[in-house]
C-alpha cells in the first residue's frame, strides 16, 4: 500500500467521542517505550504523526489518523509503566475494554512488543484477554535492528512456545524496525489485504 494521505483526526479521552465513521480501524497498542510512536511514523512516512515518548500517568489518549481517506490508524495509550498505582492500572484496564467494545469498526490491533526481550507476563496477559475477548490481533516485534538475528529467532521462539500454551497458532506476526524500514512493506500489504476482503 502506498501512503498518499496520513493526517491527524482526533484526540480522545472517551470513547463514545471517538469518530462516527465506519471506516475500518486499526489499532497499535504496547507497552509504554515499546516504539509504537516511531513505528507509526514509520509506517506514515511522516516525521512526528505520532508524538514519541509519553510520560507515566499523562492522560490516556485515542489518537485518530486518517490514512488514505479510507481507513483510520489508531493509537492507543501504552501499558505497562512500572510506577503506576493499582488504580491506575485499573482505569487503563477499563479504558481498553471500553474502546474495543465500543469500536465495532476495529479490524485489528497490533500488539507491539520490544524484540529484544523473551517474552514479558504482561505482553502475554495483554494478549490472552484480547483472545478471551475475540479481538482480532497480529504481533509486531519492534526495534529488530536493535538485536543479532539468532537472538531476534530465540526471542520470537520463546513467545510461540509460551503462547502455544493457551493458543492452537501463533498469531499472524511481522518483525519491524523504524530506522531500517523493515516490516513496512509487509504491515501495510496486511492491513490492504484486509482492507479488500
Ligand atoms: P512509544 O513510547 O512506544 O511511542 O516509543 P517511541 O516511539 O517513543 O520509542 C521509544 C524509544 O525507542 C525512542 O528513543 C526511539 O527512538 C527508540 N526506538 C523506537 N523504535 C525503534 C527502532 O525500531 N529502532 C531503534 N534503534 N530505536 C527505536
Amino acid at each position: 500500500m502506498k501512503i498518499k494521505s496520513a493526517e491527524f483526526v482526533v484526540s480522545n479521552s472517551k470513547v463514545e467521542k471517538c469518530p462516527d465513521s465506519r471506516l475500518p480501524e486499526y489499532a497499535f497498542i504496547g507497552r509504554s517505550n515499546v516504539g509504537k510512536s516511531s513505528l507509526i511514523n514509520m509506517l506514515t512516512e511522516r516525521k512526528s504523526l505520532a508524538k514519541t515518548s509519553s510520560r507515566p500517568g499523562k492522560t490516556q489518549l485515542i489518537n485518530h489518523f486518517l490514512i488514505n481517506g479510507n481507513w483510520h490508524l489508531v493509537d492507543l495509550p501504552g501499558y505497562g509503566y512500572a510506577k503506576v498505582s493499582k488504580s491506575a492500572k485499573r482505569t487503563f484496564q477499563k479504558f481498553i475494554t471500553a474502546y474495543f467494545a465500543n469500536r465495532k469498526q476495529m479490524v485489528c490491533a497490533f500488539v507491539l512488543i520490544d524484540s529484544r526481550h523473551k517474552a514479558q507476563k504482561i505482553d502475554l496477559e495483554f494478549m490472552q484477554w484480547l483472545g478471551e475477548n475475540q479481538i482480532p490481533f497480529c504481533i509486531i516485534f519492534t526495534k529488530a535492528d536493535k538485536i543479532k538475528p539468532k537472538a531476534l529467532e530465540t526471542n520470537i521462539k520463546n513467545y510461540q512456545t509460551e503462547m502455544l500454551e493457551y493458543w492452537s497458532e501463533m498469531p499472524e506476526f511481522f518483525i519491524s524496525s523504524a530506522t531500517s524500514g523493515l516490516g513496512k512493506e509487509e504491515i501495510l500489504g496486511y492491513i490492504e489485504s484486509v482492507n479488500q476482503q
